[in-house]
């Protein structure tokens, strides 16, 4: 940044009529000198993204953006200056014994009828946008032989069920070596479960186990299952070779099984959605996380499931969502799940203020609380129907907020262990992520990001910043485009090139 022209008449975004910053909207940020229209001129170069003061602010003033304090001025900031994060004192985060809970439910948007998408229904009722084999594991030793079977399984098995997408190992470093006891286990334990009933597997759980693990693999299967793990210690196996065939046998089965789903007309009210965001920028609030909102909404109009997650990302706008929960409990269970990552993090001997990286700081996001207040546009403007503890299935329909960290593999794990069939994923820096179970949407917060990626950015929101589009419209293409992927219609780019994230799993839990 800096060295590039900058391009086009100088532009800001001010979000709030409460706000006293505004951010630089042109590519490549604007140099001293530059006026903008309504006459305020520049007394510093600010990069793109990041703020400028719209009035003098005195030492130790509020610093406003979407109409919140994210902090103080650490010295007086003259209009048109950078206001850069080394310039702001961060403000405490929302106090969660004095929040106001259920005092601002949004009223019921109108149902939104007629909308389908081209899913595989499941015996269960839930429905799914992939259909995929998935192999769990009861701990990591069997890892690398489990990959070898799967690669003869793609290249031998695979071709006769033309209705099946994958193959997939659910693998991870949990199982052995761990506190299985403690009370904190069930996160991970529960993700295992969970993943493995994720509706776009279709319901056929299989296990590889190794034998004297601590997680015990019956753990893994649902009850009324039968023959259903593979030992690779089973004393009747002879050999790597009969481990192998063991696990091809089993997996030709339930391949044969997956083999009947085809894709059928489903109402968009089956569709489980996840949002999340990685690499953020001070666009990602402007743009992409407010379109994405948007498509939130028309979601729970159309009787979808939505969860948004990132605990770290919402702790400091807490105070806005409480009182969206739609009732009482769903308000303490919010406030639990704070509760829970404040001790978390104090045991770790961090805060909050951890989650923020050098990439949002250089993409003009100050601090976690204007980070936090961006995030929370993600999740839309509909009332907070449930809270899910990490890893939990999601049993119900509406807006839910699904408790976990903000890393992005630990979110996508535990998002599919929710239940989610497709994320949504904005970003403002760009990342490749991608996940194998669920199809992910990569969406920019930038114009720019997804020009130079056009071959991994699937959805450009940036038109919202420079005024080309609304908020509206790219929430409406969104929510059309979501409809696409999850009918097998559009793939994903990381989908197109294979690029997936290895699922990792939360253990808040000692390990041995
Ligand atoms: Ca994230």
């Amino acid at each position: 940044m800096g060295h590039q022209k900058a391009v086009g008449e100088p532009r800001y975004i001010k979000l709030n009529p409460r706000d006293n910053v505004a951010i630089v909207v042109n590519d490549f940020g604007l140099p001293a000198g530059a006026r903008f229209p309504c006459g305020l001129e520049l007394t510093a170069f600010v990069p793109q993204g990041h703020k400028t003061a719209l009035v003098d602010i005195a030492e130790g003033a509020p610093i406003l953006r979407y109409g919140e304090i994210i902090g103080y001025a650490l010295t007086p900031i003259g209009a048109g200056e950078w206001v850069d994060e080394a310039r702001i004192r961060m403000p405490d985060a929302p106090d969660l014994d004095s929040l106001e809970i259920a005092t601002a439910i949004p009223a019921p948007q109108p149902p939104l009828e007629g909308y389908t998408f081209e899913g595989f229904r499941n015996a269960d009722g839930s429905v799914g946008t992939k259909n995929i084999l998935a192999i769990s594991t009861s701990v990591q030793c069997v890892k690398g032989a489990l990959e070898f079977a799967i690669k003869r399984i793609r290249s031998e098995l695979l071709p006769k069920y033309p209705n099946v997408d994958d193959v997939a190992a659910l693998t991870h470093a949990y199982g052995c070596g761990v506190a299985i006891t403690a009370p904190d286990a069930i996160v991970p334990i529960r993700t295992l479960q969970n993943l493995a009933l994720n509706p776009n597997f279709g319901g056929e759980v299989m296990v590889v186990s190794l034998g004297c693990e601590k997680l015990a693999p019956e753990r893994l299967v649902p009850a009324g299952v039968d023959d259903a793990i593979v030992r690779m210690q089973d004393e009747t196996l002879e050999g790597f070779g009969e481990i192998v065939a063991r696990i091809m046998t089993m997996a030709d089965a339930r391949l044969a099984q997956l083999n009947r789903r085809k894709r059928e007309t489903c109402p968009a009210s089956d569709l489980v959605i996840g949002l999340q965001c990685g690499g953020s920028d001070a666009f990602s609030g402007v743009t992409a996380n407010p379109a994405v909102g948007f498509a939130a909404d028309l979601l729970v109009r159309a009787g979808a499931t939505v969860m948004f997650s990132e605990v770290t990302e919402v702790r400091d706008a807490i105070n806005l969502l409480t009182r969206r929960a739609a009732n009482e409990h769903v308000g303490r269970a919010l406030i639990r799940e704070m509760e829970w990552y404040d001790k978390y993090l104090a045991c770790g001997g961090a805060d909050r203020s951890a989650n923020t990286t050098p990439g949002n700081k250089k993409g003009g996001l100050a601090n976690i609380v204007e980070k936090s207040l961006g995030s929370i546009a993600k999740s839309g403007s509909s009332p907070i129907a449930g809270v899910l503890a990490p890893g939990e299935k999601a049993r119900q329909k509406g807006l839910l907020f699904a408790a976990t960290p903000a890393s992005d593999f630990i979110c996508g794990t535990l998002q599919l262990a929710s239940g989610i069939t497709l994320q949504v994923f904005t970003t403002g820096r760009g990342t490749p992520y991608g996940l194998a179970a669920a199809p992910v949407i990569k969406v920019a917060t930038r114009t720019e990001l997804a020009r130079r990626w056009k071959d991994l950015i699937d959805f450009d929101a940036g038109a919202v910043a420079t005024g080309e589009k609304t908020i509206q419209e790219t929430g409406w293409d969104l929510f059309r485009f979501i409809l696409d992927v999850a009918s097998g219609r559009t793939q994903p780019w990381s989908d197109r090139w294979g690029i997936h994230n290895d699922l990792t799993l939360f253990n808040p839990a000692p390990v041995t």
